[in-house]
């Protein structure tokens, strides 16, 4: 398999030029990737918005049609699920049958990025998403092409912020806070993606660029560094 995860978050110079390297590497054999933005309200404008982004490479990729989403799947030699909202994707890949498709075609080798909400519905469930239920999906379950969860734009600890010239403490949750809560329930470990970082998936092994920490239902969290490699459990190798 070639899975490429992103968490989102590319708003510096160096990690667009980073995501430009890796979409244009992971997509080197592709012609036809069909670009999935379903995520978003506005189909037409998240697509236009996607090829401009990628310049002269985005006339290989495709905007999903919806009058014909498995076969134009079927065809493609590539899959690229945009980020938005979590609730709002899974919830349109279910009603429109998409599901099946893509696990088929990711599993036969066709490359798959997916970004922030993209990633989330690579794991068996969108559990650990940090978006909104602005509506309702027929199940949690997603796409199960990675064996773990992913909880994207991760940070550590708690938010300090600025308003009108003034710091502020940010008394909410922390991310780690959310995942053990999730933890409560279910044991899929859960990898929390730093912003401008990735996930390489063969199938196997997972190769991590950039930045990440590991949490578990019943273990300490484990930091991986650039470069890490880990097994579908979580277990760095
Ligand atoms: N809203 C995020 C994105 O797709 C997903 C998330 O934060 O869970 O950008």
């Amino acid at each position: 398999m070639r899975v490429l995860l992103g968490s989102g978050g590319i708003g510096t110079e160096e990690r667009r030029l980073r995501y430009r390297d890796l979409i244009s590497n992971h997509f080197r054999d592709s012609e036809n990737v069909v670009f999935i933005p379903l995520a978003t309200h506005d189909h037409e404008r998240r697509t236009a918005r996607l090829k401009e982004s990628l310049g002269p490479m985005g006339a290989r990729f495709h905007g999903l049609d919806l009058d014909c989403g498995v076969e134009q799947i079927l065809a493609a030699d590539g899959v690229y699920m945009g980020g938005g909202n979590s609730f709002l994707l899974n919830m349109d890949l279910h009603k429109y049958g998409l599901i099946d498709a893509l696990r088929d075609v990711v599993k036969q080798g066709i490359p798959y990025l997916g970004v922030s909400a993209g990633s989330n519905v690579a794991c068996p469930t969108m559990m650990t998403t940090n978006d909104m239920p602005i509506v309702m999906p027929p199940s949690y379950e997603a796409l199960g092409i990675v064996p773990f969860q992913i909880n994207p734009h991760y940070y550590p600890g708690k938010i300090t912020f600025h308003s009108e010239g003034q710091r502020y403490d940010h008394f909410g949750e922390s991310r780690r806070q959310r995942i053990s809560e999730y933890h409560q329930h279910e044991a899929i470990p859960v990898l929390g993606l730093w912003e401008g970082s990735y996930v390489e998936w063969d199938g196997v092994r997972g190769r991590l660029i950039g930045r990440a920490r590991a949490f578990f239902q019943d273990l300490e969290p484990v930091n991986f560094d650039d470069g890490a490699i880990f097994d579908g459990t979580l277990t760095l190798g």
